[in-house]
């Protein structure tokens, strides 16, 4: 069997955004599904909007996503000879022709058709004139004029399309350079490619694509178009809808493993599976499960992804993704082992890396601040005997675990004859500023013996304060 050679071409006008990551997974997850290879080509045949830092936002994103590609990445910009080698080709053929038309009249004579009503279409001027090359002058490819170009989509289904409705395509510019329906043939049959699945806003650039592999004689690829992506109003996912670049979802504090599970789900299914490893993405994939309309992104499925890839995700392989969201919050440093021991306590609660990061404030901070309603509800004068108890007992211990505490706690509340739960918040706002927090024991159990004593020390003043006020 022929090996499956998959590609994903952006061009890198912009960072990539969740659609195109889409149509990259499709393409990779296809090649490893069927033991073949996914190549990464760039598109910058467009010189004015194609850029370095697109290049590498790319790449970083890919490899963020481990979107591993086992050829390129290629750059159409380093082709361009293969390009014209192809066109002369398709010259020599009687498939091409140049043209002379000065692109001033071409806008001319395209406004009157408009205003005429008719559809405005290169009007084969230059069809027949036999011209060379020349300054100034393009290569067109000579569409046939009559008969149907059928596009057999394996997602979409059979696609056809009027001949006549085609234009005489601009495959050279007069710079010399390809253009795009051009260079992408051209690159996929040099490249060997056998499956393109793309996104169906190329639905209609195909036609023309499958006349030049005709003309070529080159075998066609399967052509697969994905339907686009919407936001949840049903209308096609962009900026107003939030974030829409990859790298934006990892700065939100995303793992790539929910992004990535997220994308698989926008268009594709295997049963009412909603959540794959990669190993299940690669495994089950197929292009007879893609949907064939429309997908929408919801950042609540997104954010619940999330919050499961955080919680089963080892404590210590947490530490170095949440590392930068720490130092963004100008945190002391800390032991890895010490920032683990906090991400165990936050792991159930926190849907995002952000949200870890803001509720470690108190694990990180020499000094919290507390909560002025807090204070005033939890810091009050009955408080401050069974603190103080508590306190002297604490400070006696060599061992600072649950196991050495819970007893003491038990003992020092029935000799008050109060409930444990009534020393709960005032302790937890001590601790940690705030009402809301992991368990008190977990708390504990990292913050170590030091720390926890200062804090109800100063959490004991606050008592003792309001007394007086
Ligand atoms: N460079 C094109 C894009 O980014 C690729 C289209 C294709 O897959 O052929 O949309």
């Amino acid at each position: 069997m022929e090996t499956v050679i998959t590609r994903f071409p952006p061009s890198p006008t912009g960072d990539l955004h969740i659609g195109g990551a889409r149509t990259a997974l499709f393409n990779w997850l296809f090649a490893q599904n069927r033991g073949g290879k996914f190549v990464l080509r760039i598109e910058d045949t467009d010189l004015e909007r194609s850029t370095e830092k697109s290049v590498k936002a790319i790449l970083d994103a890919m490899e963020w996503l481990e979107l591993t590609f086992d050829e390129g990445p290629y750059f159409q910009t380093k082709r361009l000879d293969i390009y014209r080698e192809y066109a002369n080709k398709l010259h020599a053929s009687g498939h091409a022709y140049w043209c002379e038309c000065p692109p001033e009249e071409l806008e001319q004579k395209r406004k009157t058709a408009m205003t005429e009503g008719r559809k405005p279409k290169y009007d084969g001027t230059c069809r027949h004139k036999g011209l060379g090359p020349g300054p100034n002058r393009v290569l067109r490819f000579r569409s046939p004029d009559t008969g149907t170009t059928v596009l057999k989509d394996i997602v979409k289904g059979p696609i056809a399309f009027d001949n006549a409705e085609l234009d005489d395509l601009v495959i050279i510019k007069s710079d010399g350079v390809a253009t795009y329906n051009f260079a992408v043939v051209i690159d996929d049959i040099t490249m060997n490619i056998t499956h393109v699945i793309r996104g169906d806003d190329h639905v209609n650039n195909t036609p023309r694509q499958i006349q030049i592999y005709r003309a070529l004689g080159a075998k066609l690829p399967e052509f697969g178009h994905v339907p686009m992506i919407h936001g949840e109003d049903r209308a096609p996912l962009s900026k107003r809808h939030g974030a829409t670049s990859v790298m934006e979802y990892r700065n939100l504090g995303f793992l790539p493993e929910a992004l990535l599970n997220c994308l698989v789900r926008l268009g594709w299914s295997h049963g009412d599976q909603e959540i794959f490893s990669r190993s299940e993405m690669i495994e089950h994939f197929t292009i007879e499960n893609i949907g064939t309309s429309p997908s929408v992104f919801s950042m609540e499925k997104l954010l619940w992804l999330n919050a499961h890839y955080i919680k089963a995700k080892p404590a210590e392989d947490i530490v170095p993704l949440l590392r930068p969201f720490l130092a963004a919050r100008g945190y002391p440093e800390k032991p890895d082992a010490y920032i683990a021991g906090a991400v165990r306590t936050l792991q159930a609660r926190s849907r995002t890396l952000v949200e870890m990061a803001d509720a470690m404030r108190f694990y990180m901070v020499d000094e919290v601040a507390i909560d002025p309603t807090a204070a005033q509800k939890f810091l009050v004068p009955e408080m401050s005997a069974p603190f103080e108890r508590l306190l002297s007992e604490f400070e006696k211990l060599n061992v600072f675990s649950e196991a050495t505490l819970e007893p003491i706690f038990r003992t020092v509340m029935a000799d008050l004859n109060m409930k444990l739960g009534k020393i709960a918040q005032p302790l937890r706002v001590s601790l940690t500023g705030s009402t809301v927090s992991p368990g008190i024991f977990e708390i504990i159990d990292v913050l170590g013996k030091e720390t926890v004593l200062k804090r109800m020390r100063k959490g004991l003043e606050r008592m003792k304060q309001g007394a007086q006020a």
